[in-house]
């Protein structure tokens, strides 16, 4: 397999979509071949979660999603870039290159799995695995043009999955070919002993079970870009086309959906990264004179890129004694909200419609001019389905007038992955996805 090692390394000299190639002369005998986003930990292969502070850092064990895809036959050929242990929608916070948009090279991936969704525009039937916590998955796979299930939080086991945030991080799938995360969904899915918010009540049944109607929120329209709201338009057409019924309604608890997930994922993100001060995992290269303070401040320092300490100076914040009712309390009670108003509108309605992102993948140099809470704001349609632990899909769904990809969201109730698959495929029939020009 020397050929397919010389293959994925050209394509990365372009794309920058692996942090490390895994690919070996065994690749030819295995079934399958698939990637998994850096966050997942990976046996004795460097696993750095996009930190240079994990640099080094070779698990002893799989996560359990890559072992289910290893015993089923698959072979995992390289690990996914990302931003700095998920934190980004643009895979712009990854010290180890940028991973470059396959429809232009000037825009983004997506993120924070950018390297995954590339991955499987780029190489085709690929499989990818990722992991969402606010839109890691549904984002990179609008720009890229691609499929990305999120299914329902505990479906798949997140061991092995190096934490963002505990209560939202889910493993995912990406692909551009919605039958292939139809196949593989079942093989990564069910309790695991090692996870305990792992569950497989009730099973995953693959039975080909429609979706007839659909809820648009149409106050999660503002502020779409032209080139999203009509391809999000046409796409209401095709669906309509379909015999899906879709009816407008009003959301309004999803306008506290970030301010409630910035504060419950930086709060959980924030004690997560505590263990990283150069001592247990990756670069244990400091001075020992040092004291442990002066130690860990080093590390700290020197590894952390700008927004993983934004995140860990915002999250500690969030959770002071004194300020913890007032901002990490509140946001869960925030949560708990928006997940009765999706349930109720669920009662009526098969699904929740979206546009994935408000807009088209952007260019980097519109990026570097974003601030933090304009490009936190980008995820504000991601954000909401990932706040309720209800699984959703992001499916292509148009193109703007320079060709780049766009994507439609669809949310069910927990545990009904079944709807999103059968509609996927569907949606594959009717709608031509462009692939991209690859130079192979
Ligand atoms: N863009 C969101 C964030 O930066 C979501 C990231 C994720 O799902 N890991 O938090």
């Amino acid at each position: 397999m020397k050929d397919l090692l010389a293959k994925l390394s050209k394509l990365n000299d372009k794309y920058s979509m692996f942090t490390t190639i895994t690919a070996d002369k065994d690749a030819g005998d295995s079934k399958f071949l698939f990637s998994a986003k850096d966050g997942l930990t990976s046996k004795d292969m460097e696993t750095k979660c996009g930190s240079r502070i994990l640099e080094g850092y070779r698990p002893v064990f799989d996560a359990t999603a890559i072992a289910k895809m290893r015993e089923a036959g698959g072979k995992l050929i390289g690990k996914t870039n990302m931003d700095e242990f998920g934190f980004g929608s643009f895979s712009t916070n990854s010290p180890f290159g940028v991973p470059k948009n396959p429809y232009d090279l000037e825009r983004s991936c997506g993120g924070s799995s950018g390297g995954a969704a590339c991955a499987a525009s780029v190489i085709e039937y690929h499989v990818a695995l990722g992991v969402s916590t606010g839109g890691s998955v549904c984002c990179p796979a609008s720009f890229c043009g691609v499929y990305g299930l999120v299914p329902t939080y505990g479906r798949v086991s997140r061991y092995g999955v190096i934490d963002n945030g505990n209560s939202l991080d889910k493993v995912g799938l990406l692909s551009s070919c919605p039958f292939q995360i139809a196949k593989f969904l079942p093989i990564i899915s069910g309790k695991d002993p090692k996870d305990p918010t792992s569950c497989c009540q009730p099973e995953l049944e693959i039975k080909g079970k429609k979706i007839k109607s659909v809820a648009v929120p149409e106050n999660a329209l503002d502020g779409l870009s032209k080139d999203v709201r009509s391809g999000f338009n046409a796409s209401l057409d095709t669906l309509r086309g379909m015999g899906i019924d879709v009816e407008m309604i009003t959301m309004p608890s999803l306008k506290y959906a970030i301010p409630a997930y910035y504060i419950i994922e930086t709060s959980e993100a924030s004690t997560n990264l505590a263990s990283y001060v150069g001592m247990r995992y990756g670069r244990q290269d400091g001075d020992l004179s040092l004291k442990f303070d002066d130690y860990f401040n080093y590390f700290r320092t020197e590894y952390f890129g700008d927004e993983t300490k934004r995140r860990i100076i915002l999250g500690t914040y969030a959770r002071m004694a004194g300020l913890r009712d007032r901002y990490y309390s509140k946001s869960l009670r925030v949560r708990l909200h928006i997940i009765s108003s999706y349930k109720e509108i669920l009662k009526e309605h098969d699904a929740v419609l979206t546009p994935t992102m408000p807009f088209v993948s952007p260019r980097f140099d519109e990026i570097s001019n974003m601030s933090p809470v304009e490009s936190y704001s980008a995820d504000r349609l991601t954000v909401p389905p990932n706040l309720t632990g209800m699984p959703h899909m992001s499916v292509p769904c148009g193109y703007d007038g320079n060709g780049m990809p766009m994507g439609m969201q669809i949310v069910t109730d927990h545990w009904q992955e079944d709807r999103l698959l059968t509609f996927a495929k569907e949606w594959g029939a009717v709608f031509d996805v462009r692939r991209p020009e690859v130079p192979l």
